[in-house]
């Protein structure tokens, strides 16, 4: 298993879908990976902030100035 393998991976195994020789695999490299088990032990706080932010509205002022900023970059980076 590689790092990409079980990053796709996560997802059904924190569900509990994995089969057993997956999740062994999987529990098998983040035993001898610290970036995995880096990723493991903070995708469910990870997965818990995104779903709190997804119901926050983001304020219209703040969605207006992204959008000028998004412009001034895209003006910066056009090609000359
Ligand atoms: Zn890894």
């Amino acid at each position: 298993m590689t790092c990409k393998d079980l990053a796709e991976r996560l997802g059904a195994y924190r569900a509990g879908e994995l089969p057993l020789g997956a999740r062994a695999a999987l529990l098998f490299h983040a035993g001898m990976c610290p970036c995995c088990r880096a990723l493991l032990s903070t995708y469910d706080v990870t997965v818990a902030l995104s779903a709190e932010l997804a119901e926050r509205q983001v304020p219209d002022a703040v969605a207006l100035e992204f959008d000028s900023m998004i412009e001034r970059a895209m003006t910066l980076a056009a090609p000359s």
